[in-house]
Parts: C-alpha cells; structure tokens; sequence
C-alpha cells in the first residue's frame, strides 16, 4: 500500500466511524466458546475444517463465523449446551465456505437479528436472510457493534477479511477468521485504532506454509507488537502451534472444540 492510500485510508476511518474510541474498557468477565474448529479439545464434540466461536458476557450474544457444516455445528452447540442461546447477532470474517457454510443453520435454528458482513451479498443471499427478519449490515471500515465490542473494518481484498475486537479492562481480545492479509498487517490496522495493548488474539492465523525461522520471527514481530497471550487454531498448523506455544509458554492457548476461554479482569483461563 502506498503512502497516500494509507493517509486516505485513515481519513477515511477518522471520519467515518469510531476514532476516537471513548469506550471505557468492560469489567465484567466474558466467554469465548469454541464450538467449531480443525482441532478437537473435547473428546465428545466433532472437529472439521473451519472456524466459529461463541461470545458472551457483553450487552449482545455473538457469534463470529459459522464454520463449515450446520449440523456439526448445531451437534457441537449441543453438547456444549450452547443450542438455546439468544443470539443477538453473527460476524462473518470472510467469504470463505469454511466460515460462512454454516450460517444457514444459525440463521433457521438461533434466529440472530444483525448479520455482519464484510463483503457486499449477493441477491440470493441478500433475499433468503432479510426475509427472514435478519438484517444485514456491511461495513469496509471499522464499527462499534455494541458497546466494547468492534469490528476491524475490512482488510486487505483476497478476500476482504475483518477481526473482531473485544475492549477489556486488561487490554483487546482479537479474534481472526483466516487472517488471510496476514496476522500482523490486522495487528498493526487495528493498532491504529486503539491505544490499548492486545492482550491475547486467538483463530486463524494462515501459517501452515511457513516454516520454523519465520513463525519464529512472525511470533516475536507479535511480542514486539505487545501482544500479550494468543491461540493460534483452524488454518494456523501444526508447526505454528508448536512454535508459539514455545515462544508464548503459559501465555498460549491450545485451542480447539469443546474449549471455553474465560475473560475477566484479574484471570485468563481455559476451560474444558
Ligand atoms: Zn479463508
Ligand atoms: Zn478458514
């Protein structure tokens, strides 16, 4: 990107939307439910290509991605007693099957009231959800959802991907989709628009084709950055978990299904 797109683009986001954030940052404790993913944790739940998780705790219900297949995604609700949650509303990261397959399930069985896009849909898709009540909100730049709770705005465009941002006492929770754009370009974007440290980013990092030198370099670029804690899981590899549970020692989380990350001030801890 160029100086002068990175100048508009700022522009852009000062104008439009949540520069700066006033939020103060939440107090209270959150949950982050990991109900599908490449990577089993609870011996009953099922793993399969792809990513969705659960967010509580704050004013709205949310669910970020929807994995690959409904009905595993709906088995894996179930035995995680999440299948009767009131859910306010659904992110999609990007239009990737492995994060969109299963939002047809959510939409027909949880009935949220907000889709999130970051991707314009098309008539098909447009026509089947908002007549059903749901009401679909595309954003390219960065959006309060509610309150301490955001989305990235679109970042790069192969596909166009957005991160969800949690504002807490003890600093941002970053979830990614793929990270397609690559793990510390949506680091340093969102780094622009707040000026707390990130204290644990967890989902897709899009590493299974590096090898050890640079997961290691890219694992100290993120300390560097302040990244506190991070769960690298779905499209992250094998490798990339080895080497940044190394690197990140208590401060890594083993994620997969079945897992509970509960957030509160004084305490991080994962639950099974
Ligand atoms: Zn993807
Ligand atoms: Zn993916």
């Amino acid at each position: 990107m160029d100086q002068n797109k990175l100048i508009n683009r700022k522009d852009t986001i000062a104008n439009e939307s949540i520069l700066p954030v006033t939020d103060s940052p939440f107090q209270g404790t959150i949950k982050i439910s990991i109900l599908y993913d490449n990577y089993q944790v609870a011996s009953d739940t099922q793993a399969a290509w792809g990513f969705s998780c659960l967010v509580a705790g704050f004013s709205n219900t949310l669910m970020f991605d929807t994995g690959g297949d409904g009905e595993i995604l709906g088995r894996n609700m179930e035995i995680m007693h999440k299948h009767r949650v009131t859910l306010d509303s659904v992110v999609i990261s990007h239009n990737h099957w492995d994060h969109v397959g299963g939002w047809h399930y959510v939409r027909s069985h949880l009935s949220p009231h907000i889709l999130y896009l970051p991707f314009e849909p098309n008539a098909e898709l447009k026509n089947e959800t908002e007549s059903h009540g749901v009401v679909i909100k595309y954003h390219q730049n960065p959006v309060k959802i509610c309150d301490h709770v955001y989305l990235s705005g679109t970042i790069g465009d192969d596909p166009p991907e957005q991160s969800l941002i949690l504002n807490t006492q003890n600093g941002l929770v970053i979830i990614t989709g793929c990270a397609h754009p690559g793990i510390l370009t949506i680091i340093d974007r969102i780094k622009t628009l707040f000026t707390s440290e990130i204290r644990l980013i967890i989902g897709g990092f899009h590493l299974k084709s590096c090898h050890e030198e640079e997961l290691r370099a890219i694992a100290t670029q993120m300390k560097i950055r302040g990244v506190l804690a991070c769960g690298p899981t779905h499209c992250s590899g094998d490798l990339t978990r080895n080497i940044f549970h190394d690197q990140f020692k208590n401060n890594y989380f083993s994620l997969g299904t079945g897992v509970e990350l509960w957030l509160s001030p004084n305490q991080l801890s994962m639950n099974i």
